[in-house]
Formats: structure tokens, C-alpha cells, sequence
């Protein structure tokens, strides 16, 4: 019996709008569509009542990727609700589908080649008998784990090279964080010789190869860090705060440059304040938490706040008569020499004298 199955649409949009998740079969309102493609199998999406012949589960991907495989876990982690009688099909123009593969056991993976895939979706090849379960539709794409840049020669650091790691990279992410992903190892070759000289850093014994490590399970309010030559990277942060990827990126490599060890003071929120001077310097005119750093009243200020107040308070200092300040700062952090004296040497006043400055300042 052939029934059109398209009496309804649910459509949920995931994390990133992009990619669209529709079905034709209502859903239970704590299993809704957008389960489908939240790169978890723990959790799965579950319709209301049987499947009939045509009705579908889809997931439109807004910009065509290159995929090397795609796989449907169907059921509910208990085993229940498997879909039985269906196949997982792709599109390239979103239209038509001509990948099809069977599901056996309720689950099916295609792979291969096809061009950039435009649509996924699972369709119902007979009329089921029980409401049924859809884990996850899962993009793979074997082609992206192995970034790795080189750029060779560049004065004055000779070779530098940036390797992706994506390896705890759910695969689904892998495909939804494409575009920063590829952008995140351009900025190192962008930004590294900017911050390098704004900080005036000594190139003896500066780290040339830098790996990034995406991880799914930071603590909240952890976007990333730095350790050794390995930079980490919050998922969850990158997927919900696509616009603070270049700055936090930004952040984090002047940590790499920073890389204080040994002997010598350093207070967290000089250390702090340097990486978000920084940012801020090297930060688009447009960027929105460059826009937020400016929008905190001058009498809020206090350097002791680190991130932002330390970064304005820095590049107020120098702009007062203390040019290079940063970088003088950074040398002597860097060398161990750093002392609570080293402050006043080089810019005439303690840090409070220096806040009361500013806060005079801006009263005017
Ligand atoms: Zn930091």
C-alpha cells in the first residue's frame, strides 16, 4: 500500500541551523526530531505511533558535505522500538535519493563515494506496528581527522606546523564544525607571528608545532587551555559561541606564546590580562567581545578581574606614555626576572596608583 506520508513536518533545528532535522511522524515531546543528529546516541528521538510505508526521519545538511559514511542507530538503548521494515537513503541535491541501504536489526551504514551529500534520511518501507526509536544519524567523514599544516621557511621561525587533532571529535561535530575547524589551524599561521611580535618574544626555544585537541567533555566555563605543545579546545563552547572561536583561539595561542616556567613572580591577573590585551589588539574592529571589553564603566574596572579588566587597564597604561609596555612585560615574565618591583621600574606607579589614575581619568 502506498501512502504520501507527508501530512506533517516537525522540523528541529540542532545546534548550528544548518542542519535541519524533519519528520513526518509526530514525536514524543521529551524525544523530539533534533535528537537525531546531537551527535549522542544516549539519547533518541521516538514517534508517537507506527510508521507507515514512506514515512521518513531527514537530515538536511544547509551546506553539501563530503561524507564517507553515514550510519543509523535505530531503538531505544533498551533495545525496544527498533525500526524493522526500513532504509537509509542519501541525496546529493536534497531532492532525489539514490544511496539506499537496508536496515537490519533496525540499524545501517552506507559508505562510499558519492559527491557532497545534501540530505539523509530514513524511510519507512512498510507499515510498522509499534511507535519506533532513532538514536542517532551519524556522519562520518574519514577525510578530516588528519589535518595537518605545515608552512615551511617562514621568517623568522623557520618551519611551523599545526596538527588537528579530532580524534574525540564525535563525527557529527566533525561535519557541523567544518568551517572553524579549517579556520582554527589558518589562525595559527595568521596570528602566531602577530602575537610573537607584539609581545616581542624571544624566538629561541618558541614552540613551531602545535597541536589542537578538541575535547566534548570540559567543564563549562572551561573554553580551553594550554599544555606543553597542546592546545584544548571545548566543543560544546565552540558550537554555542561561534563568534568568541578566533578570540578564544587568539587567547589561548598567547598562552602558547607565554609558556612562563622557572623561577620569577606571576600574577594570574598580569598572565591573564597580557593573553586579553592581546586579543584585544589582534581582534577584528567589528568583534563583539572587543565591543563588550569597551562597554564595561571605567569605575567597574579593576585589574584584579581577570580576563577583560586587566586587558584594558594593560592597554591603558600604555597608551600613557608607556609604549611596548606589553612586550616589556612579557620579557620580563618570560626571563624569570618578573617582581612586584619590575611594575613599578617600568611604569612609575604601583598597579592602585595606577587604578586610581584610570578611574580619574575617565571621571572627566
Ligand atoms: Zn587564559
Amino acid at each position: 500500500m502506498w501512502r504520501t506520508a507527508i501530512a506533517i513536518s516537525l522540523i528541529a533545528f540542532t545546534a548550528r541551523a544548518e542542519l535541519r532535522v524533519e519528520s513526518t511522524m509526530p514525536g514524543l515531546k521529551a524525544h523530539d526530531v533534533s535528537a537525531v543528529a546531537d551527535g549522542d546516541e544516549a539519547t533518541w528521538f521516538q514517534s508517537f505511533r507506527p510508521p507507515y510505508s514512506n514515512d521518513y526521519i531527514s537530515v538536511t545538511l544547509g551546506k553539501p558535505q563530503k561524507l564517507t559514511s553515514v550510519r543509523v542507530v535505530t531503538g531505544k538503548p533498551d533495545g525496544g522500538n527498533i525500526f524493522a521494515a526500513g532504509v537509509l537513503e542519501l541525496s546529493t541535491d536534497g531532492k532525489t535519493f539514490s544511496s539506499a541501504v537496508p536496515l537490519e536489526n533496525g540499524a545501517a551504514k552506507w559508505s562510499g563515494k558519492i559527491g557532497p551529500v545534501a540530505a539523509i534520511r530514513v524511510r519507512a518501507t512498510a507499515d510498522g506496528i509499534a511507535p519506533i526509536a532513532i538514536r542517532e544519524i551519524a556522519m562520518e567523514d574519514d577525510v578530516l581527522p588528519k589535518v595537518v599544516v605545515g608552512v615551511p621557511g617562514k621568517a623568522p621561525f623557520g618551519k611551523l606546523t599545526a596538527k588537528c587533532d579530532f580524534t574525540k571529535v564525535p563525527p557529527n561535530y566533525c561535519v557541523l564544525m567544518r568551517d572553524e575547524l579549517d579556520g582554527v589551524a589558518d589562525w595559527f599561521f595568521t596570528y602566531y607571528p602577530k602575537i610573537v611580535a607584539l609581545l616581542d618574544a624571544p624566538t629561541d626555544g618558541l614552540l613551531r608545532d602545535l597541536e589542537i585537541r578538541f575535547r566534548n567533555d570540559m567543564k563549562p566555563g572551561v573554553p580551553g587551555y594550554v599544555s606543553g605543545t597542546v592546545m584544548t579546545l571545548s566543543i560544546p563552547h565552540i558550537i554555542r559561541n561561534r563568534d568568541d572561536v578566533r578570540g578564544l583561539f587568539i587567547h589561548e595561542l598567547t598562552h602558547v606564546v607565554q609558556s612562563y616556567s622557572g623561577k620569577g613572580e606571576r600574577p594570574g591577573w598580569l598572565v591573564e590580562g597580557l593573553a586579553e590585551a592581546v586579543r584585544y589588539e589582534l581582534s577584528p574592529p567589528d568583534d563583539a567581545w572587543r565591543a563588550a571589553v569597551d562597554g564595561i564603566p571605567a569605575e567597574k574596572i579593576d585589574y584584579h578581574n581577570a580576563y577583560r579588566d586587566p586587558a584594558r587597564f594593560l592597554l591603558w597604561i600604555q597608551s600613557q606614555n608607556n609604549p611596548g609596555l606589553l612586550a616589556k612585560l612579557n620579557r620580563a615574565l618570560k626571563d624569570g626576572s618578573y617582581k612586584s618591583e619590575t611594575w613599578t621600574a617600568l611604569t612609575g606607579k604601583d598597579p592602585d596608583a595606577w587604578l586610581r589614575a584610570y578611574r580619574a581619568a575617565a571621571e572627566k
